[in-house]
């Protein structure tokens, strides 16, 4: 299959964006794993599903029926013939996904199908991006990076995007849902064996070179 480059790391430290633009660098696929956990939230709200009652969580994966792109230059994410890209980035979404994701079930049946889209995908390499990459769906990928930055400047960036919130807003939903988040899974510190690439003073340019620069040692290694 093909070679697999897990990275992980807390909301807001331009993961998806960085490991988007390393893949298309290194002529790879891309998977957004996070953008599925976000797929079947909105499902969720879509089908009057409550979030925080397992039970019917579980029960609703069998009628979940969603596809992802792995083209890092055609990304798209799909629930049933809906295209939800733009949608899972509502705030009404972002607000229940970690509830959604605290549902072993829910992990086990998702990491399948990302193991599933990665054998399948018709490229030497893919980037699969998330918060258990590194030491849960491929704790023996040959590339493991840990993306990092500082709880100021992910809040910055990510209240540049948003620019109906401010700072200290966003600060304040970021550290919430890491927080939810991290019981779960520990995005937080680097594995033994997993590289961490500090983006804090790294322009994004800069960011995706460091990241390439480590899968291009560790391939070599
Ligand atoms: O990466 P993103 O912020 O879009 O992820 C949305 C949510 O999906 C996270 O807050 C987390 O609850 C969940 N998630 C997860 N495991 C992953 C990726 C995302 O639990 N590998």
């Amino acid at each position: 299959g093909p070679v697999l480059v897990a990275i992980d790391g807390p909301a807001g430290s331009g993961k998806s964006s960085v490991s988007r633009a390393a893949a298309r660098a290194l002529g790879y696929g891309y998977l957004d794993t996070g953008a599925s956990y976000r797929a079947l939230s909105w499902d969720l709200l879509e089908r009057g599903i409550d979030a925080s009652e397992a039970a019917a969580v579980i029960e609703a994966l069998a009628g979940f029926d969603f596809t992802i792109g792995t083209d890092p230059d055609d990304y798209f994410v799909r629930v049933g013939a809906v295209d939800v890209t733009e949608a899972i980035r509502e705030p009404r979404v972002t607000a229940v996904v970690s509830l959604v994701a605290r549902v072993p079930e829910v992990r086990v049946w998702l990491n399948d199908r990302f193991r599933a889209i990665v054998a399948a995908a018709a490229y030497p390499g893919v980037v699969v991006e998330g918060r258990d990459i590194t030491t849960v769906v491929a704790p023996d990928a040959p590339v493991r990076i840990l993306l990092t930055a500082s709880e100021e400047a992910r809040a910055s960036r990510r209240s540049k995007e948003l620019t109906s919130e401010s700072a200290a807003a966003v600060g304040d939903a970021l550290r919430k849902r890491d927080a939810a988040d991290s019981k779960v899974v520990d995005f937080m510190n680097a594995a033994p064996g997993v590289e961490t690439v500090d983006s804090t003073e790294l322009d994004f340019g800069q960011t995706v070179d460091a990241v390439c620069d480590v899968v291009h040692a560790r391939l070599a290694a």
